[in-house]
């Protein structure tokens, strides 16, 4: 059975390494011809909006996603793609996110005339992710449609929420996983999150879940201040706070969206155990200095090295905290 992705990144390649144990080869495009996703599955080169080549990608498949929320919403759309071009339209522009939030009832930073106190971050709106297209101003700046100003939340920790929906609208919920962003990237996440509220988390991914109509996995990105949750943004898709999953929870997040665009039946996300993942971003460690530790999981997606960029992750199972320490220092000087 084939399945379609459009994007072919290292979310590209883990959902091809899910698929293949399920019988599924997964086809991508891409237009980078050494995208990750060409060691794991067909590979077809060319714009995200060229019409023959998606009509080629959903040619045969029994469903096509996507694995990254920038995708042209009229591509989505040409190949029926799930979850559908809803969940997208509301990922791509931070303000009709933050609008859906507050429409729903989730906390969000104020925003605009809200925002009373500065510093605050002036936002793109569009084509924003990995702390790009932001950057922090100390005045109020002019009216620009193109911009959101938005306070800064003084939050505890950032938090996020792996969420997945089913074909017939069951949904199940990964622990909150605590993460750790310097200069706007994903360093490091940590799962379950101690004393996280968990009940409060699901019950807002739950409003967007039904309300989107939602299949899939959703992530959904959470301050904590104060115990109060005050959300930041929502992605349509697998999520780097989630790699983990593969190791240390009962399905992967991977695995489950594959299952729930299928319309088979959902997989437990109950832990095997405690679980740290870090990014190795911009420079690659040994691996043997990595892999000598005990429960020590290596994950390399086939880039070539290159500032900021994420080249491969660690997972940790139950790891001691000296292991922990022992890889942050390992990995950390590379960054
Ligand atoms: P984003 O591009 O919105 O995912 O933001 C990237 C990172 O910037 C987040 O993970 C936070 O660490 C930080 N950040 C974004 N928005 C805010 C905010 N309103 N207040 C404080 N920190 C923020």
């Amino acid at each position: 059975m084939i399945v379609g992705v459009i994007g072919g990144g290292q979310l590209g390649r883990m959902l091809a390494l899910a698929g293949i144990p399920l019988g599924l080869s997964l086809r991508f495009l891409d237009p980078a011809p050494d995208a990750p996703a060409r060691e794991v599955g067909e590979l077809l080169v060319g714009a995200y909006d060229d019409p023959a080549l998606l009509d080629r990608l959903a040619d045969g498949a029994a469903a096509v996603t996507y694995e990254f929320e920038n995708v042209p919403v009229a591509a989505a759309r040409r190949v029926g793609a799930v979850p559908d071009a809803r969940a997208l339209e509301a990922s791509q522009d931070r303000l009709i996110e933050k609008r859906l939030f507050r429409r729903l009832g989730i906390p969000t930073a104020p925003i605009d005339d809200e925002v009373t106190s500065f510093p605050a971050l002036l936002k793109t709106r569009r084509l924003g992710y990995d702390g790009k297209g932001q950057r922090l101003v100390e005045t109020r700046p002019g009216f620009d449609p193109g911009h959101v100003l938005e306070g800064l939340v003084p939050f505890d920790r950032e938090l996020s929420l792996i969420a997945v929906r089913g074909a017939g609208g069951e949904t199940a919920f990964y622990p909150l996983i605590e993460n750790i962003h310097s200069r706007g990237i994903l360093r490091s996440s940590r799962a379950p999150a101690a004393a996280a509220p968990q009940a409060r988390a699901e019950d807002y991914a739950t409003r967007l879940l039904d309300e989107l109509g939602y299949v899939g996995v959703l992530a959904l990105e959470l301050f904590d201040v104060g115990g109060e949750l005050v959300a930041n943004e929502l992605a349509p898709r697998v999520h780097n706070t989630g790699h983990w999953t593969i190791e240390a929870a009962e399905t992967s997040q991977f695995e489950n969206h594959l299952r729930a665009i299928l319309g088979l039946p959902l997989g437990s996300t109950a832990m095997r155990g405690e679980v740290v993942m870090l990014n190795l971003i911009g420079a690659l460690p040994e691996p043997a200095a990595l892999l000598g530790h005990r429960n020590v999981h290596l994950h390399l997606y086939g880039k070539e090295p290159r500032r900021g960029r994420k080249l491969g992750h660690v997972t940790m199972l139950d790891p001691a905290p000296e292991t922990i320490r022992a890889l942050s220092d390992l990995v950390l000087e590379q960054h």
